[in-house]
């Protein structure tokens, strides 16, 4: 049977972390920040993937190809990414800092 205590927090905001069922079918979802997974046909491969965390190189490459984006986008469109956006980037940057 699933249980949401068997899920580790969110990787992103820390926020408890939740099964959603629709049908046959399972995704994990943050209460907090409200990302999820892909939908899954097998809750405990689900649970083993959402508590598997990837490595910091992972999120420090991650980090650099967002900033690099971000970068073409506002050249392309003369526009800033949206607040949340850089918010998401300010929160990766400071846990890779802790
Ligand atoms: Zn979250």
């Amino acid at each position: 049977m699933v249980n949401d205590n068997d899920l580790k927090p969110c990787p992103l905001c820390n926020g408890k972390a939740r099964y959603q069922v629709g049908g046959e079918l399972y995704t994990i979802g943050c209460i907090g920040c409200l990302i999820e997974t892909d939908t899954y046909d097998d809750p405990e491969l689900l649970a083993v993937d959402w508590n598997s965390r990837p490595e910091v190189d992972d999120l420090k490459r991650l980090l650099s190809e967002c900033k690099h984006r971000f970068k073409s986008y506002q050249m392309d469109v003369d526009m800033s990414p949206p607040d949340h956006h850089r918010d998401f980037m300010r929160r990766i940057e400071a846990a890779l800092d802790s």
